[in-house]
């Protein structure tokens, strides 16, 4: 349920919660309207400590929704940023004008971003098909709620072929090992291919440079991704990581094989806030760039996986999935 407060009645409750002896709010306040009644509000703040006069980035707040967030005594500074991030809704990305004086932030969240897709049973492969690709598209969809990615899975649409087509024979062992290859421009042609969503390859192998196997998946570019007949979901939320802009974790300090970018794991779980970050604001995402244009108007940032000022680390979190001794060590 949204409840928006606004600055007046914000103050006369305020007076109320003293004379009730609750504490008072203090310094700077986000506001958010249209959360999500159920789950925690997670924030990052960026700017000036007020008390010590030095900048500071990415500040990891909490609190529940519909109630302000108390973030602090916050000045301008040299970046001056606020994400916040929630359960079924889309990452909000701000930049307020902090000031000596405390100041109300507004943040309005959106609804999470529903993502078709159109899955495609590639004729001749040996493993029946139909089971697994919709069991890999829920677990995808799992694993976003489940990390509040923003995302959750929209309508899954099957491609329609005939059984008898053996056209894209040559392609249910299928090689491409590098994006955009020659060899995905052949298989959306003898297969097909659906405009304005990712397509999804069910074959019998994928070779991406590494030899063919069943357990292989590839993100060649274009809306496309092609996945072996022993891969699970976790690797389909993987492919699509990387069609967010997401790239390998392998050997970060900050992550081990239960990250979702790991490239060989199969215990892939989790994703960062740094991470959800990069793939809603990354303009060459497929979240907000072609196909799914899903934040038109609103800011865009190009961050790679090394720090840099626009954004927060990669390995930023907010909620600390804490099943290892690194994602541990690494806690906000
Ligand atoms: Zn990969």
């Amino acid at each position: 349920m949204t409840r928006p407060i606004g600055g007046l009645r914000l103050a006369a409750a305020l007076c109320i919660a003293a004379l009730a002896g609750a504490p008072c709010l203090a310094g700077d306040v986000v506001l958010v309207e249209d959360a999500s009644a159920s789950a925690e509000i997670g924030t990052l703040v960026s700017g000036r400590d007020g008390a010590t006069g030095l900048d500071f980035k990415d500040r990891a707040i909490t609190g529940p929704a519909g109630r302000a967030i108390e973030v602090g005594d916050v000045h301008g500074g040299d970046t001056n940023r606020l994400l916040v991030f929630q359960k079924e809704r889309a990452v909000a990305i701000e930049y307020p004008e902090w000031k000596v004086t405390d100041v109300e932030v507004r943040v309005k969240l959106s609804t999470e971003f529903g993502i078709p897709v159109c899955v495609w049973l590639v004729p001749g492969t040996t493993t029946p098909a139909f089971n697994r690709s919709v069991i890999a598209a829920a677990v995808m969809g799992t694993v976003w709620r489940d990390e509040n990615a923003g995302l959750k899975l929209g309508t899954i649409r099957f491609g329609e072929i005939a059984k008898t087509d053996t056209s894209a024979t040559p392609y249910v062992n299928f090689k491409c090992t590098k994006v955009g290859c020659r060899e995905a421009e052949n298989l959306r042609k003898a297969v097909g291919f659906t405009p304005a969503m990712v397509n999804i390859y069910f074959v019998d192998m994928v070779d991406y440079g590494a030899g063919m196997s069943r357990g292989n998946a590839v993100w060649c570019g274009d809306d496309t991704i092609v996945l072996g007949s022993m891969t699970t979901g976790t690797l389909l939320a993987h492919e699509f990581g990387h069609a967010a802009m997401l790239g390998h974790v392998d050997g970060m300090s900050c992550f081990d094989e239960t990250n979702v970018m790991h490239s060989s794991s199969d215990t892939r779980a989790y994703l960062t806030e740094g991470q959800t970050f990069r793939m809603h604001a990354d303009p060459a995402s497929v979240i907000s760039g072609e196909p799914y244009e899903l934040r038109p108007g609103l800011p865009l940032v190009s961050c790679g996986d090394l720090p840099s000022a626009g954004c927060p680390e990669l390995h930023k979190r907010i909620w600390t999935d804490c099943v290892t001794s690194v994602d541990c060590v690494c806690a906000p």
